[in-house]
């Protein structure tokens, strides 16, 4: 399926948020459950201003690197900044506090790390636990029947506050595909809420990109990241999402 967009990145924005709107109405939740991260990866300042003037509220990051400039160049700008990609060990010192949410905790060790530096820098650092659904090797991410034995542990870590879950289901073609992975997601999250940790919430479910983000806001996404729908295919090969 061609994803390229056809409009220019303000009709796109008003595109996006629109059938964001149109599914979340479909799953029976009042308008504005549902957030739209735009992934900004590749993606200048001028094309992400331009977003911003369309709606866009936050911007999601992959590196480290390359958000550091932007978020400097887009200061007094009020967006939020979340960190979606694969996090190193050693580089959470520098993400802690600078993003408002990390989507991609993908271990036990990464969340100790990001506690003892949210500790240090004297905040409490909100993320997402990043599930890997379907068992891949190439992923990182939670197996999903490892979380239940370890969300207590997560949950005692007192700098870290657990909002919910994250996944990447392998691309489809036909975003139907895509449904039982975000379903299950969901289930997870419904599942492991029994635990009735008091630290930990698992409300948020980000999942969803440009080819199904209209299907996972239907099962029940509360945050989407989309990229290509808004800013037009990235010049790079197919695996980059980490
Ligand atoms: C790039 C990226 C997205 C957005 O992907 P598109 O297919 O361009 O919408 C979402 N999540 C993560 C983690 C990404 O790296």
């Amino acid at each position: 399926m061609d994803r390229r967009p056809e409009g220019s990145i303000s009709e796109n924005v008003r595109l996006v948020l629109e059938r964001i709107r149109h599914a979340t109405r479909q799953s029976g939740r009042p308008d504005g459950s549902v957030r739209l991260i735009a992934a900004t990866k590749s993606v200048g300042l001028d094309q992400i201003r331009e977003g911003i003037t369309a709606g866009l509220a936050i911007l999601g990051e992959n590196r480290l690197q390359e958000a550091l400039p932007k978020i400097e160049g887009l200061r007094g700008v009020p967006v939020q900044w979340h960190f979606i990609g694969h996090l190193q060990r050693r580089k959470a010192r520098s993400v802690v506090g600078v993003f408002d949410l990390i989507h991609s905790v993908d271990s036990f060790e990464l969340a100790q790390e990001i506690d003892k530096r949210a500790q240090e820098a004297g905040l409490r650092q909100a993320v997402l636990l990043e599930v890997n659904l379907e068992g891949e090797s190439t992923k990182s991410g939670f197996r999903p029947d490892e979380l239940e034995g370890l969300l207590p542990r997560l949950g005692a870590l007192s700098h870290v506050e657990v909002k919910g879950l994250m996944a990447i289901p392998p691309p489809v073609s036909d975003p139907e595909q895509a449904r039982p992975s975000f379903r299950r997601l969901r289930e997870l999250a419904q599942r492991l809420s029994r635990q009735r940790i008091g630290t930990v919430s698992l409300e948020e479910l980000s999942m969803g990109m440009s080819s199904d983000y209209a299907v996972a806001v239907e099962e029940g996404a509360t945050m989407v990241r989309v990229g290509t729908a808004i800013f037009g295919a990235r010049h790079v090969s197919s695996n980059d999402y980490q």
